[in-house]
């Protein structure tokens, strides 16, 4: 098979990876269940979706928001919503309907799809938002599938160049709201070419995909370098780890959180063997214990290669794929993004100091959508963006992060931003005021804990609490304990000390070392 498909600077994500269907035709390339489909079936099955999507009068620059179970059909979908220039809106399936409202409003999709089971608490979200309904299950079927199955008329060719938006992803935010990144097709491009050449990704490759399809590690870096590279994507509907094992016999790619790593370290079956059809695992979203790194090498044989990257400039950093590739380090940044770490005043620090990480090339996203005013405080005028995330160069060139600025919590991969629960703690009966940060955990890296002091005269029960949380929050953002102090600890200006918080209740589902 040729070289990837090079795309003129010009051309929309869909083009290039509607050519490199045509050349890998009656292969597969990508499958669900024993259900392969070819590159030629991918192409008519996108192409129906796009005449679909035709009909319902959606045209370039429209939004098309998915909250359903992953599926090849929402593959096909996110590949129509490319083709014609619409804009891809993926919502975490955790999400409930007080937060998708949010979103919707924000979004004014034209289309919502959701799952079947939730029809009847969203019909009246998706009106409010002017968006139409339809249904998508993770066995492919629905009012949507239903719906793009019927003949319409093909859909009208729309030119989309590298500068239209291809997907608005929505990162939570430090003031408890969350921003839309503005994802071009030209940075998604940008990005796929850099980790198809720096991963060696090949149309021999056959990724076992366990990342959901609402984030960027499993929509973008995992299906968009397997179809530009013309290599085969078997599709898991959800992560289980012995499922994983089994299956990783027939892949030579695994893409996965450290939440998945821990995981398949508690399986048996995990060995040199089970793994020895694999040529690379990748790991990112949230920092890969330096002792997970070593565990996995030293069961099967893989060092881990760790990525960098977030929602607003797709991946950042990497490892090497031949070369060192260093616990606890995120890699050298990818050849087209610039990556540099400042101190306060955004002047660059020396090899060694720590600072704030920032970000700037043709991967990183236009802005966050309808917010000028976030996008000017998070954007320089000179192009960079303020990642939020602190880090260290060493000498080499390798980037290590050292912490957040931003008081971000990463549980199971999943950041979770500790003013929106508290937004939404203080509010509940009895509770005064709330603190909410992260603790170890074995299983999420990270857990949401919450302190609270209580109104006079008032003894909420936590239990009562976490669930009452829970009706508003999606479960990988509720708190999983909440504590009641007398009051929350204060330095002298005023500001709760979480760092105070964090170590006392450091060991609250880990032994204290
Ligand atoms: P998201 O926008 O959900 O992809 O989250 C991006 C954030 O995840 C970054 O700003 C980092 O704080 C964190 N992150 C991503 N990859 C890593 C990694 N390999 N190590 C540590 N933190 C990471």
């Amino acid at each position: 098979m040729p070289e990837a498909p090079t795309l003129q600077p010009n051309d929309g994500l869909w083009a290039a990876i509607a050519t490199r269907l045509r050349q890998v035709g009656d292969r597969t390339v990508i499958e669900q269940d024993g259900h392969p489909l070819s590159g030629h079936a991918l192409l008519q099955a996108v192409q129906q979706h796009a005449n679909a999507l035709h009909a319902l009068g959606v045209c370039l620059g429209d939004r098309i928001a998915v909250h359903a179970d992953k599926s090849v059909t929402q593959c096909v979908l996110y590949l129509a919503t490319l083709q014609v220039g619409a804009v891809y809106v993926p919502l975490n399936t955790g999400y409930v309907a007080a937060e998708l409202a949010y979103f919707l409003n924000d979004a004014t999709p034209a289309l919502l799809v959701c799952g079947s089971s939730q029809v009847s608490e969203l019909t009246s979200i998706a009106q409010a938002a002017g968006a139409r309904l339809y249904t998508l299950d993770a066995d492919g079927s629905g009012s949507w599938s239903a719906f793009a199955a019927q003949p319409h008329t093909p859909a009208a060719k729309v030119r989309v160049t590298a500068s239209d938006l291809a997907a608005i992803i929505y990162t939570s935010g430090t003031t408890g709201r969350s921003k839309g990144a503005m994802i071009t097709h030209g940075n998604l491009t940008s990005n796929a070419n850099d980790l198809i050449h720096a991963w060696q990704i090949t149309h021999a490759d056959v990724l076992l995909h366990a990342l959901p399809l609402y984030h960027i590690h499993g929509l973008f870096v995992a299906l968009n370098t397997l179809l530009l590279a013309g290599g085969r994507i078997q599709l898991l509907t959800a992560f289980d780890s012995t499922r994983v094992v089994q299956d990783l016999a027939h892949a030579t790619l695994f893409m996965g959180v450290p939440t998945y790593y821990t995981r398949l370290l508690t399986e048996p079956s995990l060995s040199k063997d089970s793994t020895r059809h694999i040529r690379l695992f990748v790991c990112g979203s949230a920092p890969l214990l330096a002792q997970t790194f070593i565990e996995f090498e030293s069961r099967t044989g893989h060092r881990v290669l760790e990525r960098y990257g977030m929602s607003e400039c797709g991946i950042i950093s990497t490892n090497p794929y031949t070369g060192d590739r260093v616990a606890g380090s995120v890699g050298i940044p990818l050849p087209l993004t610039e990556c540099r770490v400042v101190d306060s005043n955004g002047t660059p620090v020396p090899t060694g100091d720590a600072g704030g990480i920032e970000v700037r090339g043709p991967s990183v996203s236009a802005g966050y959508w309808r917010n000028p005013e976030k996008t000017a405080t998070e954007w320089r005028e000179n192009g960079f963006f303020i990642t939020g995330d602190l880090g260290t160069f060493d000498a080499r060139g390798y980037l290590t992060i050292v912490g957040r600025a931003k008081d971000l919590i990463i549980s199971g991969g999943l950041n979770v931003y500790p003013k929106e629960i508290e937004c939404v703690l203080d509010t509940l009966p009895g509770v005064d005021e709330s603190a909410v940060f992260g603790v170890p955990h074995p299983d999420f890296g990270e857990a949401v804990i919450a302190a609270i002091s209580v109104r006079a005269g008032m003894t909420p029960d936590p239990a009562a609490l976490i669930a009452a949380a829970r009706a508003q929050l999606a479960a990988f953002k509720t708190p999983k304990a909440i504590f009641i102090l007398n009051t929350l600890p204060r330095n002298t200006m005023g500001k709760v000390q979480k760092a105070l918080l964090r170590e006392r209740y450091a060991a609250t589902f880990t032994q204290p070392s």
